[in-house]
């Protein structure tokens, strides 16, 4: 810790996204951070797909990184929303003058991220799980289950859905719950589809949601949301055998109109991803105690479905070491709550509406699929500007909050 009290050493729990990106914005903001990864090893080979909105690729720009996400993502240039008949009932994109989205696969931004903060000579440890924390007036003290132990000023909580950071912070702090939905997914080498020319489609169908996007290089990625009203965990999901699922999902699009059952029937059982339940993360109150802080879903999970999970998360951990390179950590937590909070709360209520969209009961879809079309004409892509059109100046100082003085 400096005698201005800004801080010189950081713990970061969780190597997902959030995390080594953190620790590389920390390092460029000229703190010395050390990642802690729970599992073994990158999470290489695992999870579908995802989006990197055009916000994301900024937050990503801002600390040197833009150009990972730009080299292994696909430009999604819009999304089209359809209904089981096929027929369109939305079109929606980024105003034109941003970045178009990009599609990566899960396993190949992981791995890029990590490459990355190797390059950058940022410590990322795994196998150490996070059990608890000790704070002293000089700092803090992660306990680690293998018996380890660190220390640093400051410990930044990027360990997702299911932080065990969370409720140190606060014990009453609100965790998870089922979203109704449970996820599945798979990449095809060659679907013998034509090209979607950048356009991934998403289909209400009449039991369940898919959606597909094929390449220029007839490579295709294609995921379902399956209504699935009894919680089921990731576990659960997986002890199904995929024969069984894909069964199962061959059975829930029979009758509509989109390419879902060509695509599903095309799938190797053995590439078949069982992603598991989609959940719903309620708002949590307390980010910040003390010297421990919150980032990324273990701050602000978002619903999968507003594909902004992770550039959120990205947003976040750049944001906070801005602040930590300004001021001392109290006040810097105290700004990084008050510059974050009200844009990730907006963008988690703006996407909770897409998945009640995705299990409304028979009137409900009837009345989605008359209204969407008419709603969707009024919106205008400016109108999603504030969402998409995010910008962060890494050189610009931030100020102590309000009831602070100068640092
Ligand atoms: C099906 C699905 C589809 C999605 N699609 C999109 C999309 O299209 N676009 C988008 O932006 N977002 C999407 N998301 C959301 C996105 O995946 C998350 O928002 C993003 O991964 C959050 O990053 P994170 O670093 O906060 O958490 P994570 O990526 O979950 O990383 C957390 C890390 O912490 C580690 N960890 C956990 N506990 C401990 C502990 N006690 N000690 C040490 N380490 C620990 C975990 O092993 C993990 O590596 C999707 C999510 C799902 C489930």
């Amino acid at each position: 810790m400096t005698s201005t009290g800004k801080a010189r050493t950081a713990l970061v729990i969780g190597g997902g996204i959030a995390g080594p990106v953190a620790a590389m914005a920390l390092r460029r903001a000229g703190v010395e951070a050390t990642v802690h990864e729970a599992y073994d090893s990158t999470a290489d080979g695992v999870g579908g797909g995802m989006t990197i909105a055009p916000n994301g690729q900024d937050a990503l720009d801002a600390i040197g990184m833009g150009d990972l996400v730009r080299a292994i993502g696909t430009p999604v240039t819009a999304m089209v929303l359809r209904s089981g008949t096929g027929r369109r009932l939305a079109r929606f994109a980024p105003p034109p003058r941003l970045a178009a989205q990009r599609f990566v696969w899960r396993a190949d931004l992981y791995r890029g991220i990590h490459d990355e903060a190797e390059r950058r000579s940022v410590p990322v440890h795994h196998g150490k799980r996070l059990t608890g924390v000790t704070e002293t007036d000089s700092g803090v003290t992660a306990q680690f289950a293998d018996g380890t132990r660190a220390s640093a000023d400051i410990l930044i909580g990027a360990d997702g859905i299911r932080s065990t950071v969370r409720p140190l912070i606060d014990p009453a702090a609100p965790r998870p719950n089922y979203a109704g939905l449970v996820c599945f997914g798979a990449r095809l080498d060659e679907c013998g589809l034509p090209s979607t020319e950048g356009v991934m489609h998403m289909c209400f169908g009449k039991r369940a949601f898919f959606g597909y996007q094929v390449f220029d290089d007839s490579s295709a990625v294609w995921f379902v949301n399956l209504p699935h009203p009894d919680p089921m965990t990731a576990a659960e999901a997986r002890a199904i055998d995929a024969r069984q699922w894909l069964r199962t999902l061959r059975t829930a699009f029979a009758g509509d109109s989109i390419p879902a059952l060509e695509m599903i029937s095309a799938t190797d059982p053995g590439r078949f991803l069982i992603t598991g339940p989609m959940e719903n993360m309620p708002s949590v109150p307390t980010w910040t105690r003390g010297r421990l802080a919150l980032i990324g879903d273990a701050a602000h999970a978002p619903s999968s479905s507003s594909g902004q999970g992770a550039s959120i998360a990205v947003e976040s951990a750049v944001e906070l070491a801005r602040c930590l390179r300004d001021l001392p950590y109290d006040q810097a937590f105290a700004a990084y709550e008050r510059l974050r909070r009200p844009r990730v709360e907006r963008v988690i209520k703006f996407g909770a509406r897409t998945n009640s969209n995705k299990t409304p009961g028979p009137v409900g879809r009837v009345l989605r699929d008359l209204l969407m079309p008419v709603g969707m004409k009024l919106i205008d892509p400016e109108k999603s500007a504030w969402q998409f059109g995010h910008h962060i100046d890494w050189d610009a100082k931030v100020s102590p909050p309000t009831g602070y003085g100068a640092p």
